[in-house]
This record gives structure tokens, sequence and C-alpha cells, in this order.
């Protein structure tokens, strides 16, 4: 038995100095020490013994427990410092390697545009209205003074969304006009930015799908100067103090008289360029006197009050500030091309 005791001591010590982890060590603590261990077995065995030698045996197989506890012990420490060091090597910061760069955004070339222009109304005393994009067909046309089978109702008659087409999208954002004039009091000053669509192929100039900014005054005593004189400031501050501007007579259904308004190349000042096509002026929006009727369908009186709007796409504004020669490229969205503003 001290054979076999001296035996299990050897190949206890051997097992644990070549184990190499942590839970390899546990498996031969429980293998050699636990309940249902090797120096245990030895142990049970202990009733074939003589009296004399009982004790003696039991000091052996004690001390071969503590030997081994000891070892395993030191072999913990060892392997615990080992796996230490690991982690420690494994999830080492290197301060010296560079950060990661954080993208950040930026405004869109057009909503800049829509920014400074909304700045120039807001400073002189608008508002800004909004109004859905899917409207009634009442407020899109009727009240605005386009009757059914009204040829300038051809270019808007794009979407229904319901069988008695009462629902469409807007064609423009006027019909946010009509929404304010139901709802408010003169005297009114709004702008209203929003997207409209139309029935127009895609080309360098055209898009189904476009944005503008319409305007609208109504108040006591409005005439065709105060139009003129709100157009001459915005157009002023868009295109620079004492640009020229040049009111065309022109037709639409809304405004009577109603007028197109172009301001003076500020490329060329006037000599002739690509930009403004050799005629050294450049059309910038439509405007006009509020209609009778329109005012009469929105119920307010046009022996009390009159007003006027004015509107404009945002896409050719913008265009025209950064000099980009085609539309599609605002939409395409070519990192490449937005980059640049
Ligand atoms: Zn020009």
């Amino acid at each position: 038995m001290r054979e076999q005791l001296a035996a299990l001591e050897q190949e206890a010590l051997a097992a644990i100095q070549g184990t190499e982890n942590l839970q390899t060590l546990e498996d031969l603590r429980v293998r050699f020490l636990g309940k249902k261990g090797e120096v245990t077995a030895i142990l049970k065995q202990m009733g074939g013994l003589s009296p004399e030698e009982r004790p003696q045996i039991g000091q052996l197989a004690n001390a071969l427990s503590e030997t081994l506890t000891a070892a395993l012990g030191v072999r913990r420490e060892v392997l615990e410092a080992k796996s230490l060091d690991e982690r420690l090597s494994r999830e080492k910061l290197d301060i010296t390697i560079p950060g990661q760069r954080l993208a950040v955004g930026k405004q869109h070339v057009m909503m800049k545009t829509l920014d400074e222009a909304l700045d120039i109304f807001i400073g002189m005393g608008f508002s800004i209205a909004e109004g859905p994009e899917v409207e009634l067909a009442a407020n899109n046309f009727d009240k605005l003074n386009i009757a059914e089978g009204h040829p300038s109702r051809d270019w808007g008659d794009t979407f229904y969304f319901d069988a008695d087409s009462a629902y469409a999208l807007r064609p423009q954002t006027s019909p946010v006009q009509v929404r304010v004039m139901e709802s408010q009091k003169p005297p009114i000053r709004v702008v209203s930015p929003g997207r409209v669509y139309r029935k127009d192929e895609v080309d360098a100039t055209h898009s189904p799908m476009f944005h503008q900014i319409e305007g609208l005054v109504v108040d006591k005593g409005v005439t065709m100067a105060d139009l003129k004189g709100t157009l001459n400031a915005l157009i002023g501050q868009l295109y620079g103090e004492g640009t020229k501007t040049r009111f065309r007579p022109h037709f639409f259904p809304f405004t009577e008289p109603s007028c197109e308004v172009d301001c003076q190349c500020f490329k060329c000042r006037g000599a002739g360029c690509p930009m403004c096509k050799g005629e050294g002026w450049i059309e910038l929006l439509g405007s006009g006197m509020v209609h009778p009727n329109v005012l009469r369908n929105c119920g307010i009186d046009p022996e009390i009050y009159s007003g006027f709007a004015f509107g404009m796409g945002l896409e050719r504004m913008t265009m025209m500030r950064y000099n980009i020669s085609d539309l599609r490229l605002i939409f395409e969205n070519d990192l490449r091309f937005l980059r640049q503003f």
C-alpha cells in the first residue's frame, strides 16, 4: 500500500506539473482528492490493514493529500498569472493608432438655397405655411380659378387617389395659399415651400417632381407696387443689391394682372452669355395680383382686400445660384457632386 501511495504521488505531481490550463487542473483535483478520488479509494482499503499499520498508512495518506493540495495551489497560481499575462497582451491598447474619422454630413445644396430664401422672407415679415402633397382637387384647381376643362389644368392632372377624382397630387404649392386664406383673416403674409408634381418628362431642366416656394400677401390696399417692391428686395438679397429686374405680362388663371419676372443675368450683367442663352436676362418667377375670384372662393371679400402672389422653382434657383447645368444632378445624390457645396 505504501508503494501504491508513492506511485500515486508521482503520477499526480507529474500530471499537475504537466497541465497547461485551469480547467484541467480542476479536473485533476477532483480525480485525485475528490470524494470519489484516487486517494480516497486507497484509504477505503485500509480496513484490511493490521492495527499497527493503519495509523502509519493514514499519516502517509494525509501527507499525500497535503502535498497534492500544495502542488495544485502552486500550479494554480502559475497558470492564473500566465492567463492574466495573455489577456493583458491580447487586450493591449495602442494609443498611437490613429482614431476612426467620424463622417459628418452636410446640408444638401437645395436645402441650403431654401434656408437662405426663407431667411430673407422671414426678415421681411413672412411666416412659413405647409400643406399636404396629396391635396383636394378643389384646392388644386377649382378654388384657384381653374375650372374643370380649363387648359391650364392639363399639366397638373397627374395621379388621383379616388374614383371621384377628389384627391390628387398637388401640381404647385398654391393650395397651401387656399388653406391659409380659408383659415386666417388678413393681413396674410406667408411663404409655402414644398414638393410638387407635374406631367413632365425628365430632362436637364424638367422633372415630374420638383420643389417650389410660393408667397402670398393679402391685406387692405395691396397693389402691384407692393409686389414689385417685395420681389425687387428678394432678388436684390439673393443675387446682389441693384440687380435689375424686368416684369413681363403673362397669364395665370389665379392672378390678374399676371407677370413673369426676369432678373438681369448676374454672370454677364446683361451682356449675354451661355448662362442666359445670350439674352442678358434670366427668367426667375411667376407672380401677379390675386384674382378676385380666388379671394372670393376662399372667403375673402375682394371689395375690401387685395393681394399678390408669386412662385418659383427651388431647383432652378439652386441651379442659378451655384451654376449647376443639369437639374438631375440635384436628385441623383452623387456625393462627388454634393460635396462641392
Ligand atoms: Zn448672361
